[in-house]
């Protein structure tokens, strides 16, 4: 799941990444040119939002969050007024590219994480990263890392961080949603619940992303592929519409489709 060395991407790493954007090389989206594809928000422009982002800790390659924008993108302008969520934010990094997004669409971007790390990020496991556990407790606190993210990005505002447990949150919730990105627990429970509590808020037309998808074993863990990528598809209420690496771009059928 990681990116570059030990599965984190660090400042610097990203450079200015002028190289092609979005949906080249190993995208395939639904209709080649067309469905959904957008770029006419330029994510590295005045505002340098997208150097932020490359600059993140996090676990998004670039390419995959630059798809993950446009789509975003293209899901705001179809459903104009809905919000975006995000499943699993850890220190921001896909989160600017998605609350670029949403502030480029008029809406905002519901980013919800506990902060304190899934299970492959704890101390022992390949994705644990010391800087970010809070000394005085001795567990990962991604809060104040996914804070400054935001505010060094300047996208405090397009952006709403909810910290609890996802299936609390998504019990509680009751807003259509135009974009829902599932990138939280990837053990096989997080992600059935994941599936079970979001998956049925996003809208008519709108747009479910899922990460970490990987239908070869050898690739990587199974359950965001058979806890919510299977499971949606099979439903008959999501088809796909594009991937990259292992970003999954579904669409949620409309009563006509
Ligand atoms: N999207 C991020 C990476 C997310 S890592 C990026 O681009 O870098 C997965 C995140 O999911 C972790 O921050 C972890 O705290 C969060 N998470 C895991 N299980 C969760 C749960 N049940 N409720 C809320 N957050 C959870
Ligand atoms: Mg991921």
């Amino acid at each position: 799941m990681g990116v570059g060395e030990g599965g984190v991407e660090r400042a610097g790493s990203g450079g200015a990444g002028r190289r092609g954007r979005g949906w080249g090389g190993a995208w395939r989206g639904a209709g080649g040119s067309g469905a959904g594809r957008v770029r006419a928000v330029v994510g590295d422009g005045p505002t340098g939002w997208r150097d932020h982002a490359l600059a993140a800790t996090g676990f998004m390659p670039a390419d995959e969050g630059d798809a993950l924008h446009d789509a975003a993108v293209a899901a705001g302008r179809a459903l104009p007024g809905l919000a975006m969520l995000e499943v699993g934010s850890y220190c921001g990094r896909s989160t600017v590219w998605l609350a670029a997004a949403a502030r480029a669409t008029g809406t905002v971007l519901v980013a919800v994480d506990h902060h304190r790390g899934s299970e492959e990020n704890q101390a022992g496991w390949e994705h644990h990263d010391t800087s970010v556990v809070d000394a005085r407790i001795g567990r990962m606190d991604t809060l104040p890392r996914f804070r400054a993210t935001l505010y060094d990005a300047g996208l405090e505002d397009a952006v709403v961080a909810i910290v609890g447990q996802s299936p609390v949150v998504a019990a509680l919730w009751r807003s259509p949603l135009s974009f829902l990105f599932i990138d939280g627990g990837h053990g096989v429970e997080p992600a059935r619940q994941d599936y079970l509590g979001w998956t049925p808020h996003v809208a008519p037309g709108g747009i479910l992303a899922i990460h970490d998808v990987f239908p070869d074993p050898a690739d990587g863990g199974r359950p965001p592929y058979e806890e919510i990528y299977r499971p949606a598809l099979a439903s008959g209420r999501f088809v796909e519409v594009g991937a990259l690496g292992s970003l999954r771009i579904l669409r949620r059928t409309r009563v006509s489709d």
